[in-house]
C-alpha cells in the first residue's frame, strides 16, 4: 500500500496519471488531503472509480488522540498519538507570545540509550513515515483549532537516525501546496551523529541545528551519551563550527544541568572553553527528572553560576523556562507510562 500523504506533489500527479486518470484529479486529491480527511470516501467530488481504486493501493496516516494532557500552568498540551498500526507517539503543543510551537516525534522509541532520556530508556520500535510527522501537527492543529507556527523536532526519537523521512517531511510541511511552515519555523534536534550532520548542511535549509551536547568533554559526555563513543565531542564541534561554515546559520546547544554530574565551574570553563569563538547559543535546561535514572536538576545557585562563567567568556546562554511541569511534558514519559 502507498503511503499517500508522504508523497510529494508531483509524486502523486505521476501516480494518478500513470494509472489512467487525469491530472487535474491530482490537486483535487491533494487539497483533501491537506484538509485533513481520514478516508477517501470523504473526497466528494472524486468519482467513484478513482475512490475506489486509491481505497485499494493506497492509506492515509492518521494520528488519533489516545490521551490528552492540558497543564493547569502554562496551557501546554500534550499528546498521546495513536498511528495506524497501534503505535504510540507523543507530540507537545507549547503557547508562546509569538504563537504556537508543536515538538512532534520521529521515531517511536529512539536506539540512543541515553541515560536521562525517557524515551531512551523505553527502547526502539520503528521509525516514522513523513506522513506520520505530518499527521502530529494536522491533529494538534485541528483539535486545538489553531494555526502552529513553529515546529521543533525533539519529541521521541533521533531525526538523524531516520534520515530521509525527516527530510521528505521538511520539504513536505515548508511547501507551499502543505502547510506552508517556513524552515525558519523549524529546529531539528540530534544528540549528533557527524557524518549526517554533514549530509543535511548539503541542503543548506534554513531550519536551526540545535545539538544535544549535554557535557563538555568525552568522560563526562559518554557516561550519559552511548553516541559519544562513535562521534566524540572534538568531531561533533567541528560539524558544527563546519555546519555554520556551510549553512550560515548559527548552530545551538542543548545542555540539560544535572545535579553534580556536569554543572560544575570546572564544567562551565570546559564548555567556554570548547565553544569559543564560535557563533552558537546555548540552551541550559534543568533536567526532567525522569523515573529510575537517579538524576535530579541542578539548584537555581549552580544554574547562575554556570550562566555567569559562559557569558563571562563571551558565550550566549540561557536558562530554558520548563513548560508542562505538572503533565510530564519532556517527551518519552507519557508512552512509557501507558506501555507498563
Ligand atoms: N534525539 C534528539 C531529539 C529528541 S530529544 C536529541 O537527542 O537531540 C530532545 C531534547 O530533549 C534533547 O536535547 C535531549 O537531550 C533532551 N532531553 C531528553 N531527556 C531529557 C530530560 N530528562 N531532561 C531534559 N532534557 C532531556
Ligand atoms: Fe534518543 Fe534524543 Fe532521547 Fe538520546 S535524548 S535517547 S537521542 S531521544
Amino acid at each position: 500500500m502507498i503511503d499517500i500523504k508522504s508523497l510529494y506533489f508531483f509524486e502523486l500527479e505521476n501516480f494518478i496519471t500513470d494509472n489512467g486518470f487525469p491530472k487535474f484529479r491530482a490537486k483535487q486529491i491533494s487539497d483533501w488531503l491537506n484538509k485533513g480527511v481520514t478516508s477517501f470516501s470523504q473526497m466528494r467530488n472524486i468519482p467513484k472509480n478513482i475512490i475506489e481504486f486509491l481505497s485499494g493501493s493506497c492509506y492515509i496516516s492518521v494520528a488519533n488522540i489516545e490521551k490528552k494532557l492540558v497543564s493547569r500552568y502554562d496551557k501546554t498540551v500534550k499528546y498521546l498519538f495513536c498511528l495506524n498500526d497501534g503505535e504510540y507517539i507523543e507530540s507537545v503543543v507549547m503557547s508562546y507570545h509569538h504563537g504556537y510551537s508543536i515538538c512532534v516525534s520521529t521515531q517511536v522509541g529512539c536506539k540512543m540509550g541515553c541515560t536521562f532520556c525517557a524515551t531512551g530508556k523505553s527502547g526502539f520500535s520503528r521509525s516514522l513515515t513523513a506522513s506520520e510527522i505530518l499527521a502530529q501537527i494536522e491533529s494538534a492543529q485541528k483539535d486545538l483549532n489553531i494555526r502552529i507556527s513553529n515546529i521543533v523536532l525533539m519529541g521521541m526519537g533521533e531525526p538523524l537516525d531516520n534520515f530521509d523521512n525527516v527530510i521528505r517531511f521538511l520539504k513536505l510541511v515548508s511547501c507551499e501546496d502543505g502547510l506552508n511552515i517556513g524552515m525558519r519555523h523549524i529546529t531539528l534536534s540530534t544528540c549528533g551523529i557527524v557524518p549526517r550532520i554533514y549530509e543535511l548542511a548539503e541542503y543548506k535549509f534554513a531550519l536551526t541545528l540545535s545539538v544535544s551536547l549535554h557535557a563538555p568533554d568525552n568522560a563526562t559526555r559518554s557516561r550519559t551519551m552511548p553516541i559519544n563513543n562513535r562521534y566524540p565531542v572534538e568531531l561533533l564541534i567541528k560539524a558544527c563550527r563546519d555546519y555554520f561554515d556551510i549553512t550560515g546559520r548559527r548552530v545551538s546547544f542543548e545542555y540539560a544541568l544535572i545535579d553534580g554530574e556536569n554543572d560544575s565551574e570546572e564544567c562551565a570553563l570546559k564548555l567556554a572553553n570548547l565553544l569559543k569563538g564560535m557563533n552558537c547559543h546555548v540552551n541550559l535546561i534543568p533536567v526532567n527528572t525522569v523515573e529510575g535514572t537517579g538524576y535530579k536538576k541542578s539548584g537555581a545557585e549552580r544554574r547562575n553560576a554556570f550562566v555567569e562563567i559562559l557569558s563571562k567568556h563571551g558565550i550566549t546562554a540561557t536558562i530554558r523556562r520548563t513548560l508542562g511541569s505538572d503533565i510530564n511534558a519532556s517527551c518519552g514519559q507519557l508512552r512509557r507510562n501507558t506501555l507498563n
